[in-house]
């Protein structure tokens, strides 16, 4: 129970262009193997958290410019992404991100672009054997569904054979019935591989589902947190995230 933390952001500020503070001291924790929720409206700062944690802040001007981010021990502060990567965590980003002029295998092999070992083509069956439905889909990435193009964003990240995954909305634009079957799948991964989830969302529902534990975020700061258990019977998450009642 006193295990450290797989993940530790320790009261960061992030600053976009020089002048737009847009995080105000966000703190959370996720332990090793969990899958940890950060819930919250539009604009609050969730997708500006996971890319402080993944280094993509940089690649849009944005900074961190007070605090941590400490992953298995070591300070990773606006290290580059490529390095984030080598070093275990991987973004999948909102809108999944897939190159649409490129077919499923090689997209898939993109996620294993810092990789020097030999697994790759057993871990493309792997990723097959999670979403079958890929599997199937032998032209271009462009022409699968919205769900498909999830699924495939979720493979991407697995081909890089990460300890952590951030996940940006992966429910965004999906049916509920589709929803459900990439949660039960990120589920299984977790179970299955052990990989830590920081998974954002706005389906609150959904996500305390997945969850063991959540942050729920407003205007760049944490304003309450707790288990899955805490949050569905907190009466203000009831009300504002969870649909009444
Ligand atoms: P959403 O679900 O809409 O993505 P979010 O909680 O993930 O919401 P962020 O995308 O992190 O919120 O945005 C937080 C704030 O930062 C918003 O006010 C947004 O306008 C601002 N912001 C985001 N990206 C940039 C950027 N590249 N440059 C300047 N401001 C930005």
């Amino acid at each position: 129970e006193t295990k450290e933390p797989i993940l530790t952001v320790n009261n960061i500020e992030v600053v976009y262009d020089e002048v737009i503070l847009v995080l105000r001291g966000v703190s959370l924790e996720v332990p090793e193997g969990a899958i940890v929720t950060l819930l919250g409206p539009n604009g609050a700062g969730k997708s500006t958290t996971l890319k402080a944690i993944s280094g993509l802040l940089r690649t849009e001007d944005g900074e961190v410019t007070r605090g941590q981010v400490t992953f298995m021990g070591e300070t990773i502060n606006n290290r580059a992404p490529e390095e984030i990567v080598r070093r275990g965590i991987f973004q999948v980003m909102e809108g999944r991100r897939i190159v649409e002029d490129m077919t499923v295998i090689e997209n898939l092999r993109l996620g294993a672009y810092t990789r020097r070992d030999k697994g790759v083509k057993d871990d493309i069956e792997m990723v097959f054997d999670y979403f079958p439905r890929l599997r199937e889909r032998t032209g271009l990435a462009g022409y699968l569904s919205g769900g498909e193009q999830q699924m495939l964003a979720i493979g991407r990240a697995l081909m890089a054979r990460p300890r952590m995954i951030l996940l940006d909305e992966p429910s965004m634009g999906l049916s509920p019935l589709l929803v459900k079957e990439v949660f039960n799948i990120i589920r299984t991964i977790n179970r299955e591989q052990g990989i830590t989830m920081l998974l954002v969302e706005q389906n609150a529902n959904m996500a305390l589902r997945q969850a063991s534990y959540g942050y729920i975020m407003e205007s760049g700061k944490i304003v309450l947190d707790g288990t899955r258990e805490e949050l569905l019977n907190n009466e203000d998450v009831k009300e504002f995230y969870l649909g009444g009642g």
